[in-house]
Formats: C-alpha cells, sequence, structure tokens
C-alpha cells in the first residue's frame, strides 16, 4: 500500500465515522418531530447539541487536513475519478467548516434559536415589525457567514448558496429564472383568462384518514419506496430523513377533509426517500454515497409528485383503487373531473399550497429578495413592502395580511438563506431528467398507466442515485439530459399540460 492510499483509506474512515455520528441526531430528531413527549423538548435539545459539538469538533479535526493535503499534493498519482470526487468533496466540506469562526456557529444558532420562536409569535400576531429586529441580526450574521467563508465573483449570495446547492452561483440561476418567470407569468394569466374553473370541492369531501394512510403507503410502495427499509409516520410539517442504508423515514400530515395534502406530500417524500434508498451503501458517510445538492435531491420529489403522480397516465391506473377507497367522496365523480380538480391552477398566497404552475414565481419572488437583502440593496425593514409589490407583478394580487406574505415561511428566521432556488431548481431539473429517461425507455406515460414504475426508478437509481456526488448538479445535468442547466423543458411541459386543460 503506497501513502497515498493509505491516507486516501484514513481519510474515508475519518468521514464515515463523523457521518456516524451525524446520523445518531437525525434519528433523535426524526423522533423528536414524530413521537418525542412535550416535556422531554429541553432534554432532547441538550442531547442534540452535545452531539452537533462532537460532530463539529471530528468534521474540522486537523488531521483530515494534513490528510488533504497530502492527497492533494499526491493528485497526479490519482487516476480514479471516484476517489478524485471524494478527495474534491471532502476537502469542500472541510473548508466550509473550518473558515467559520467558532464564535459565529455558536451566534448563528443562538439567534436562529430565538428568531425563531420570535417568528413563530410575529406570524401568529400578524406583525411584521416584531420579527423585523430579528431579521436584521440573521441578516447581519448571514453576511459574515459569506465573507468569512468567501465565494468567487462579486455576490456574497453565492457563499450562502454553495451550502445547498455546490458550485451554484446566482448569475447561473438568473439565467435560468428570468426567461422561466416570462413564460410563467404569461401561462398564469392565460389560465386566470381561460373562464374555466375546476371544481376542486370533490378533493374536500370525507376522505377518513385511514383509507388515506392505507393509499399513501400502496403508493409509495408502488412507485418503489421500500418499507423494509423504511417507514412513514406523522409529523406537523412532513420531512424525509435519510438516516442511514437501510433506514429512511418520511413524514407526512392528515386532513380529513383534504385529499391532496397528505397524498402528493407522500409522494414527493417517497421521491426523496427513493433517492436516499438509492445511495451506494458501502459508500456511506463520504460524498460518493450522499447525494448531489438540494437542488438534484428536490428534482426526484418533483418527478414523482408532479411529473408522475399528477399526469393522466398515473390515475389511469390509480382512479379506479381511488374510488374503491372512497366511495363517498369519488364513487359519483369521473376521472376527468377529478384530474382536473388536482391540477387545479390559481394564483394563492401561500407558498406551500401552491400548484405546479405557480409554485416557481413564489420562489423566484423569494430569490429576488434574499439576494437584494444579503447584498444590502434591499433593507430589511423594506422587506415586507418589496415583498408585496414584486408579488402583485408576478400573480396580480397583493397579500392581505403579513402572515400571508413574507411572515410565511420557516426559512429565514432559521437562517437558511440560499435555500429556496434548490426548489424551483428541482422542477427545471424533474423535467430535464424525465425527458432524456423517455429517450431511453420510451414513452413513459403507456409505463405509468399500466403501473410499471420499475423501470422509472431504476433508470434514476443508475443515473442519478448511484452516482452519489460524483458530479455536481450542474454537470450532472450535462451527463444525464446531455444539456446544461435550463428552463425549456418545464416550460413545455408546463404549456403541454394546462394548454390542454384549460383549452389555450
Ligand atoms: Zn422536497
Amino acid at each position: 500500500m503506497n501513502a497515498s492510499t493509505k491516507a486516501y483509506e484514513e481519510l474515508l474512515i475519518r468521514l464515515k465515522n463523523t457521518a456516524l455520528l451525524a446520523s445518531c441526531s437525525a434519528v433523535l430528531e426524526w423522533d423528536e418531530q414524530t413521537y418525542l413527549p412535550p416535556e422531554g423538548a429541553e432534554h432532547r435539545a441538550n442531547q442534540l447539541a452535545l452531539l452537533a459539538g462532537m460532530v463539529h469538533e471530528q468534521a474540522t479535526n486537523p488531521e483530515i487536513g494534513n490528510l488533504l493535503l497530502e492527497l492533494e499534493s499526491n493528485s497526479s498519482s490519482i487516476d480514479d475519478v471516484f476517489e478524485q470526487a471524494n478527495i474534491r468533496e471532502a476537502r469542500h466540506e472541510y473548508d466550509r467548516a473550518t473558515k467559520l469562526p467558532r464564535r459565529l456557529v455558536e451566534e448563528l444558532s443562538r439567534v436562529a434559536t430565538l428568531s425563531h420562536h420570535a417568528w413563530v409569535q410575529a406570524r401568529k400576531n400578524n406583525r411584521f415589525k416584531d420579527f423585523l429586529p430579528w431579521l436584521e441580526q440573521m441578516i447581519d450574521l448571514k453576511r459574515e457567514q459569506a465573507s468569512a467563508t468567501g465565494y468567487q465573483g462579486k455576490n456574497a449570495y453565492d457563499a450562502l448558496l454553495d451550502e445547498y446547492e455546490p458550485g451554484a452561483t446566482s448569475e447561473m440561476i438568473e439565467q435560468a429564472f428570468i426567461p422561466l418567470r416570462n413564460e410563467l407569468v404569461s401561462l398564469v394569466s392565460a389560465i386566470k383568462n381561460s373562464g374555466v374553473t375546476p371544481d376542486t370541492s370533490i378533493l374536500t369531501r370525507k376522505y377518513p384518514v385511514e383509507k388515506q394512510r392505507e393509499f399513501s403507503v400502496s403508493a409509495a410502495e408502488a412507485i418503489g419506496f421500500r418499507f423494509d427499509a423504511g417507514r412513514l409516520d406523522i409529523a406537523a410539517h412532513p420531512f424525509c430523513s435519510g438516516i442511514g442504508p437501510g433506514d429512511c423515514r418520511l413524514t407526512t400530515r392528515y386532513d380529513e377533509h383534504h385529499f391532496p395534502g397528505a397524498f402528493f406530500g407522500t409522494l414527493h417524500e417517497a421521491g426523496h426517500g427513493i433517492y436516499e434508498q438509492g445511495l451506494c451503501k458501502e459508500h456511506f458517510g463520504t460524498p460518493l454515497g450522499s447525494s448531489t445538492s438540494l437542488g438534484i435531491h428536490e428534482s426526484q420529489s418533483r418527478m414523482w409528485e408532479n411529473l408522475v403522480g399528477r399526469s393522466h397516465a398515473f390515475w389511469d391506473y390509480f382512479y379506479r383503487p381511488a374510488q374503491k377507497l372512497f366511495p363517498e367522496a369519488l364513487g359519483n365523480v369521473d376521472q376527468g373531473a377529478f384530474y382536473r380538480a388536482i391540477n387545479d391552477v390559481r394564483p394563492s398566497f401561500i407558498r406551500v399550497e401552491a400548484d405546479e404552475v405557480t409554485y416557481n414565481l413564489h420562489i423566484m419572488l423569494r430569490f429576488e429578495l434574499e439576494k437584494a437583502l444579503i447584498s444590502g440593496d434591499l433593507k430589511p425593514a423594506d422587506l415586507e413592502a418589496a415583498w408585496n409589490e414584486i408579488f402583485f407583478e408576478y400573480f396580480g394580487i397583493t397579500p392581505d395580511t403579513s402572515a400571508n406574505g413574507c411572515l410565511q415561511d420557516v426559512h429565514w428566521s432559521a437562517g437558511l438563506i440560499g435555500y429556496f432556488p434548490t426548489y424551483a431548481l428541482g422542477n427545471m431539473y424533474a423535467a430535464q431528467f424525465f425527458i432524456a429517461a423517455e429517450k431511453e425507455l420510451g414513452d413513459l406515460s403507456q409505463l405509468i398507466a399500466r403501473g410499471e414504475f420499475v423501470p422509472l426508478k431504476e433508470w434514476l437509481n443508475q443515473n442519478i442515485h448511484q452516482r452519489g456526488k460524483l458530479f455536481r448538479a450542474n454537470r450532472l445535468v450535462e451527463v444525464v439530459a446531455g444539456e446544461s442547466l435550463s428552463h425549456e423543458p418545464l416550460i413545455a411541459q408546463l404549456q403541454n399540460k394546462y394548454s390542454e386543460l384549460y383549452n389555450l
């Protein structure tokens, strides 16, 4: 064994041990959101803080830096692309973790907890000015974080974006967002003027919770989520947590009088879960065994939720079982009416309830605003006015309250700045991957209508999941779809689908 082989193996052991420790917090976090009795919250916070400190210590151990230097100085002798990718991404993560002074890490965590609490109250009382002092502190800290980690080019925002979408820049995102926004604004207005208004009341009839669970589980299983290596539980905020090989936890929430929430929420989280279950076990804890980026993760959930789950073909297969399970709600509803209802498009204030056409506009609004907050072009005090102005420009309506406007999302209070664009990137990547899959597998709607989901799932396993972080997202899409990030496949897919639904 030569020196660099030895250093590489030592590096992997360190990375894997850190990931193993981090996955212990993941179990505790999942439990906190699902089963923890309220009185245990403080003890749980102490457990998580202890583990977070230990993980940070391991991840920033100077020995990792030494091993990386040794490997980098011998880089010409490493011709294995997988090893190169692991070293490249380990360096990236090590630098991010070590560049932040401990004081800043602790201050960010402290302010995030307090600011989150203030945000919950401010949203409840509908008063933006109660949240403003916390937002100001948070923006200052995030600007400090950006200058500590550093960035190429002139946008400090890129340093924050990089945490969620490694390698992405605001310039690259703008190039896709600007044309996408123009197309979407005109599509939304054409839909609004079409005079077609689907009857969505059929979705708020009575859907017994137990039956919803049964149906959601059977659909998640059908598309390829493995319940012998995962679970579905109830939580206030739906999420997917890939704890480790063989253990992926999904959550959803049920409303007896709202069918789409739990059903499409479960498909969405199962899409994330199929990605987690598709990662290579033997690479667990290293970049090659981790997802590429949040944008690529979201491409998987959105593909199963929207491109598959809200398609006509999907309901060719699933509508009869749905009618059987919910005879009271759907017995007298034909499939066409149901299909139109689940694809109802209309401008609305709340992002998480938005349809697939207006959804991306909600994201672009947030992207514009958070970029301006970080650059200093927008003062936090002027956020609400700016929000309402852009909202009107995109949607033709103005939020009636702060809670329905700039106070609606948890992200900024928690310091998650640079996160929002990954949702829209996911939608664009999903459309690009879907076309690439069809080129290889043929017309997917025919397979979907027969309930044959395995070919698509396996295609995603091979082309995306098993590659881990071998490529950055912008390169992965080139390798898989033969083109760089583009808004065109998404807009074509939406125009196609909604022209038919709304007689455009
Ligand atoms: Zn998601």
